[in-house]
C-alpha cells in the first residue's frame, strides 16, 4: 500500500512537515496545508471538513508540530471511517456458509473486470465458494475479459453466449445457479457505457430489480469501482450509478498511478460511501481490503 501511494505521499508528505515544523501551528501554516490538500485532490468539501476541525482545536490549545500530525490523522481517519458522519462496519467480508451477492459497477475502463478478477482470486485464497456472473453482454470482449480473469483465480464464469442478450436474465440464471450449487460469492459483472446514460441506467435499475427480488435472503452489497486517476471527474460519474445500483460501497482503483489520492477523502465526503478495497497495480494480488489506520499512515507517514 504504501508503495502504492508513493506518489501521492511524496508530494504530500515533505510539504506538510516543512509547513508544519515551522514551530506550533498557525494561520498562515493552516491555510498552507488547505492548498496542499486541495492539490491531493481531497476535494473542496473533504477539505472544509478537515480545515475546520484542525481550526477548532486550534482555539483550544496549540498544537507542536509531532502531534499538529497526529492530529491530522485522526481527523483524516475519523473522515474515512464515517461517511456523513455515520460509522460503519469496519471488517467487510462476505458471509460464510450463505450467498452474498456483489453487484460492481463502474464505467469502462475503471478497472472493472480487473477488480472482479482480483476480488474472485481472493475469495479463493479465502476458500469462499465463488461465482462469476458475466453481465456485460453488451461488448462480446467483456465477456471473454472476464473469463480469462476466471481462469487466473480458478473461478466459473456465468455468460449467455447469445446475440443481445438481456443482462437481467443473465443475472437471473446465475443466481438460480449460486442457489443450487451454494455458492457463497457470486460477483456480478455489469456494463458501463457512460455514452448513453439513460439506457445504462435502465440496465443497471433492471438487473438490481432483479438481484432483489431472487436474492432470497442474500446478503446483497453493490460496490462501484472507481478510477482514482481520475480525481474529481470520476466522482462527477459516480452519481449516476449511485441511484440505479444502490450504492453500498466503492472500490478505488490505480491508486498506484496518481498523486492525488487524496481522492478517497473526497469520495467518502461527497459520496456518502465506505471505500471497501482499494487497487494499486494491475496484478492479481493488488487489491486489498481498505483500512483507513493503514491509508492514512500510508499518505502521511
Ligand atoms: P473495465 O473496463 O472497467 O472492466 O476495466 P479493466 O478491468 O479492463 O481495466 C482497465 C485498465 O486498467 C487495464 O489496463 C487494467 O490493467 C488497468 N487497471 C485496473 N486496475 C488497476 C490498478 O489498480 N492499478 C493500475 N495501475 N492499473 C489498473
Amino acid at each position: 500500500l504504501r508503495q502504492g501511494l508513493d506518489k501521492t505521499r511524496r508530494s504530500l508528505v515533505n510539504q506538510l512537515k516543512a509547513i508544519v515544523g515551522q514551530g506550533p501551528l498557525n494561520q498562515d501554516a493552516v491555510e498552507e496545508i488547505e492548498a496542499l490538500l486541495l492539490q491531493a485532490d481531497v476535494g473542496v468539501a473533504a477539505t472544509d471538513r478537515i480545515i475546520d476541525s484542525l481550526q477548532k482545536k486550534l482555539r483550544e490549545e496549540a498544537l507542536p508540530p509531532d502531534q499538529a500530525i497526529a492530529y491530522l490523522k485522526s481527523i483524516l481517519r475519523d473522515m474515512l471511517d464515517r461517511p456523513l458522519g455515520q460509522s460503519y462496519n469496519p471488517t467487510f467480508a462476505p458471509e460464510k456458509d450463505a450467498l452474498n451477492i456483489w453487484l460492481i459497477t463502474g464505467v469502462n475502463g475503471a478497472g472493472k473486470t480487473t477488480t472482479i478478477g482480483k476480488l474472485a482470486h481472493l475469495a479463493q485464497k479465502s476458500e469462499y465458494n465463488c461465482l462469476i456472473a458475466a453481465a456485460d453482454t453488451f461488448r462480446a470482449a467483456a465477456v471473454e475479459q472476464v473469463k480469462v480473469w476466471g481462469q487466473r483465480s480458478g473461478v466459473e464464469v456465468i455468460s449467455n453466449p447469445g446475440q443481445n442478450t438481456d443482462p437481467a436474465a443473465v443475472v437471473f440464471d446465475a443466481i438460480g445457479s449460486a442457489q443450487s450449487r451454494g455458492t457463497e460469492l457470486l460477483l456480478v459483472d455489469t456494463a458501463g457505457r457512460l455514452q448513453n446514460k439513460k439506457n445504462l441506467m435502465d440496465e443497471l435499475s433492471k438487473v438490481r430489480r432483479i438481484i432483489d427480488k431472487k436474492a432470497g435472503d442474500a446478503k446483497i452489497e453493490s460496490l462501484l469501482v472507481l478510477d482514482a486517476t481520475l480525481g474529481q471527474n470520476g466522482l462527477r460519474q459516480a452519481e449516476v450509478f449511485l441511484e440505479a445500483a444502490q450504492l453500498s460501497g466503492v472500490v478505488l482503483t490505480k491508486l498506484d498511478g496518481t498523486a492525488k489520492g487524496g481522492i478517497a477523502l473526497a469520495v467518502v465526503q461527497q459520496l456518502g460511501l465506505p471505500i471497501r478495497f482499494i487497487g494499486a497495480g494491475e496484478g492479481i494480488e493488488d487489491l486489498r481490503p481498505f483500512s483507513s489506520y493503514e491509508f492514512v499512515e500510508a499518505l502521511l507517514a
